[in-house]
């Protein structure tokens, strides 16, 4: 197993478990997560018995950046894994500070016609190292500390359901990379069942739902997971979580030309979210060679806006980040599985 892999509370049990003080879990965390070094030889507040068997135990590897592609706010990396798989995270420069958008597997099964991931399908899940590994590799690359992080890159989170939830206890340790659990996002197709699943957890992380359509017809065409669980099972999925947590969940709507874009559209949309404490962010959708959807007018974007605004629907437009260098989900990686 690797040594990134492990939340703290599983590391002191380890510890315990070879009748050490549970304490050396949190020297362990300072050395990785801290002080950033990589070798257990130099963990020098450990005894030699236990830094040898800390070696036997357990992997220290890192993953190798093969690719970087940049532009002024952007910064797009491309890893190579232990196995020779690829995957992908962007670093974004906000105005609050520097996020992350990482990777939760190799491929996607979730098949959204409009995406790149989808294309290739899933290969493998990500170990939670691998994730907790895009970030510290960044960090280490820009000398900088990332503040906030998006699970948004390739792959669905939440069918990597274990690995994820122990990364985000990792970077939200305050002993691991202590990022805030308002400053991590973890964003769905919409699981259902996971999505009761992670309602239960004490995580106050902000939840975000790809919908992408107003009604099941354009959903089922568009994501094939909406066959399985439609929009009213989501919707109570949905109300359900901000029930149980209190927090508002962000609603993903990638404008789509022709497609999910028109007036009667955002009227719809806003039917269906009125009474729940969620915001829909308007994504301007990121063209890819390989795919036939078109991304909305700028002005059929705003118009749809402004009639969710009049609807009383709390709305903001995202800003583009990097379509320059595409980091439209999973460019990167599919041009390089075709090379
Ligand atoms: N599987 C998760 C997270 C990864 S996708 C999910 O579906 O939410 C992250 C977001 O990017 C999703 O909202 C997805 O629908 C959207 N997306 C995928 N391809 C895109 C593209 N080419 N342009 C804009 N958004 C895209």
């Amino acid at each position: 197993m690797h040594i990134l892999d492990i939340p703290r509370e599983k590391l002191e049990e380890y510890f315990i478990g070879i009748g050490e003080k549970k304490f050396k879990a949190l020297q362990v965390f300072e050395w990785l997560y801290e002080k950033k070094e990589w070798s257990s030889d130099n963990f020098s507040n450990l005894k030699k018995e236990v830094r040898d068997k800390l070696k036997d135990d357990f992997v220290f590897s890192k993953i190798e950046i093969v690719k970087k592609e940049e532009d002024e706010l952007t910064k797009k990396y491309l890893f190579k894994l232990e196995d020779n798989n690829h995957v992908e995270a962007v670093l974004m420069y906000h105005d609050y500070g520097r996020s992350v958008c990482i990777s939760s597997q190799v491929g996607c099964n979730m098949g959204c016609k409009f995406c790149e991931s989808g294309r290739l399908k899933k290969v493998r899940n990500l170990n939670t190292f691998e994730m907790v590994l895009q970030i510290m590799m960044i960090e280490e690359d820009i000398k900088e500390r990332i503040s906030s992080v998006v699970i948004m890159g390739i792959g669905e989170p939440l069918d990597n359901y274990d690995n994820v939830i122990n990364f985000i206890k990792i970077i939200n340790d305050a002993k691991g990379l202590a990022i805030g659990a308002r400053h991590i996002t973890l964003s769905t197709c919409g699981l259902v069942p996971k999505i009761y699943e992670l309602a239960n957890l004490p995580l106050q992380i902000n939840l975000a739902i790809s919908l992408h359509a107003p009604n099941d017809e354009i959903r089922n065409q568009v994501m094939p997971v909406n066959k399985v669980y439609n929009i009213s099972q989501l919707m109570t999925a949905i109300s359900d979580y901000i029930a149980q947590t209190n927090r508002r969940v962000t609603i993903e709507y990638v404008m789509l030309k022709e497609v999910n874009d028109s007036k009667e559209h955002a009227t719809m949309l806003a039917n269906l979210l009125r009474g729940l404490n969620v915001y829909v962010n308007l994504i301007p959708y990121n063209e890819t060679n390989n795919i036939v959807f078109k991304k909305s007018d700028k002005s059929t974007i705003l118009a749809f806006y402004d009639e969710l605004k009049k609807q009383k629907i709390n709305v903001t437009i995202r800003k583009e980040f990097g379509s320059k260098i595409s980091a439209a989900c999973g460019q990167l990686r599919s041009k390089e599985v075709k090379r």
